[in-house]
């Protein structure tokens, strides 16, 4: 078949495109340069243990629309086991343990009484939250040109609440810290997230690793549909020549021609395959330069015993803000835990014997079975690209999927999606790229 769109990347947003596109009947052709897909959300073996572990632990929730139908298509949407209403644990370093389980009531009020039962909060600060959620429906603009931390602060919300509960939330959700994090981008998840529908709220946490949940199920989809995917291919650079992208040209000199190329890379590695003068000279691919990364730090750790019964839990005023029981998630025999660390610019340089200490220390204020288990092994992986980090000034640089290249489409979490750098972000990505070639007639 011939080639009417070559893609470049298998994450989430390339691996998105790609079915859309040959869902629709088009000749796609997806190239990745590592030997394996799944980019930023992948799992593999440890060689230790035998334990899946994923790169980092990803949660997806209920308002994930776009991926819902992307793993219904592909088949695998029963991978990921959706909460039956949100409820969420949250320990104190004494081990005081709390919950809050939303309600099967109309939203917001699945929220707002679940948060006026919960044993989470004081009274003056359920207070605060009903507060803020009265102004999220009376408010109909987004907070302009202000951190989470100015907009959660000008809600009343106070420091504690914010600590507690606010903060936790921002930096799973948005990969950044309060105090520099865009508050438009922190309203609308909230909006969709918390205050759309009590289905739309529920947490998913994938119960087999993550690249089992959607790899080679999207593959393999192509493949039937009578496509080509390939890893371990690297391209070097875009054909491009009057204003026109033609195909691409490989690391091993190797050129393939498409009518129409989706680059669904990051957008640091964009920046290689641009012509230089085309990312010198034009204002729409800004953006790859002025986007900065924000890390995130796994530790895995296997003991000898289980340290605690819990599928996962916020940690209130710890370094590393929550934990997952892998062993209970996957339903196995194994006390693997694994611990993360998002907005971890602080940490990333701190070596791996530095980060291990403190998390035990943190394990054992946390869960008094831990003080009794002896560590049998652990690996800490840090991801210094995780996601760009969501400033309300580099939000209005994401480039929508239609670039001024006639035949070049972008996709990624990183472009105009309207939602931080996550796996719904990254799926609509790719969808709005097949959308945009679709309706320009380039097949
Ligand atoms: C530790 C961690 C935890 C996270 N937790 C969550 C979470 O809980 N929930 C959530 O929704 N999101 C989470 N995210 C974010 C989520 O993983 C990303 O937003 C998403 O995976 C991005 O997908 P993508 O396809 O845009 O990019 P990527 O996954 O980065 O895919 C890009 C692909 O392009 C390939 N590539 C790059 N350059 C070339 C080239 N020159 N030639 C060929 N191929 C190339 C790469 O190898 C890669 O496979 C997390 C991310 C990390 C790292």
């Amino acid at each position: 078949m011939p080639v009417d769109v070559l893609v470049i990347g298998g994450g989430f947003a390339g691996l998105a495109a790609g079915v859309a596109l040959s869902e629709r009947g088009c000749g796609v052709h997806l190239l990745d340069q590592k030997s394996y897909l799944g980019g930023r959300a992948r799992s593999f073996l440890d060689p230790t243990t035998g334990s899946l572990v994923d790169n980092g632990q990803h949660i997806f929730m209920g308002c994930y629309h776009a991926t819902i139908r992307l793993l219904s298509t592909i088949g695998t949407l029963d991978r990921v086991r959706f909460q039956e209403r949100l409820t969420v644990h949250f320990l104190d370093r004494n081990g005081r343990l709390s919950r809050l389980e939303c309600l099967d009531l109309p939203s917001p009020w699945h929220l707002l009484l679940g948060v006026i039962r919960s044993g989470s909060f004081t009274f003056r600060e359920k207070l605060e939250v009903l507060r803020l959620g009265r102004s999220l429906r009376r408010q109909k603009e987004s907070p302009d040109r202000l951190s989470v931390r100015e907009w959660l602060c000008e809600l009343g919300q106070s420091e504690t609440l914010q600590r507690n509960f606010w903060d936790l939330l921002c930096i799973a959700a948005l990969n950044e810290d309060p105090s520099i994090a865009n508050a438009a981008l922190f309203e609308r998840v909230l909006r969709l997230a918390l205050f759309t529908s009590p289905a739309d709220s529920r947490l998913g946490i994938p119960r087999v690793g993550l690249s089992e949940v959607y790899v080679d199920a999207a593959a393999d989809y192509i493949r039937a549909k009578g496509g080509q995917v390939e890893c371990g291919r690297a391209v070097a650079g875009l054909l491009v020549s009057e204003g026109q992208c033609r195909g691409v040209r490989l690391s091993t000199g190797e050129q393939i021609e498409a009518e129409s190329v989706v680059s669904a890379v990051p957008s640091f590695q964009l920046a290689a395959l641009l012509p230089g003068e085309m990312l010198r000279r034009e204002p729409y691919f800004a953006p790859v330069v002025f986007l900065r990364p924000a890390p995130i730090i796994s530790i895995n750790l296997w003991f000898d015993r289980a340290i605690t019964d819990l599928e996962f839990a916020g940690l209130r005023g710890a370094t590393f803000q929550w934990l997952f029981n892998k062993g209970k998630i996957f339903g196995l025999d194994e006390n693997h835990v694994s611990l993360v660390l998002s907005g971890a610019h602080r940490y990333i340089a701190s070596s791996k014997e530095d980060l291990l200490a403190t998390a035990l220390r943190e394990l054992r204020d946390f869960f008094p079975e831990a003080r009794k288990a002896n560590l049998v092994h652990s690996l800490v992986i840090k991801e210094r690209f995780a996601t760009f980090s969501p400033t309300w000034e580099v939000e209005e640089l994401r480039p929508t999927a239609r670039t001024p290249v006639r035949g070049l489409y972008l996709a990624g979490d990183w472009t105009a999606t309207g939602l931080p750098a996550t796996i719904e972000g990254a799926v609509q990505s790719g969808y709005a790229a097949a959308s945009a070639i679709m309706d320009d007639g380039r097949t």
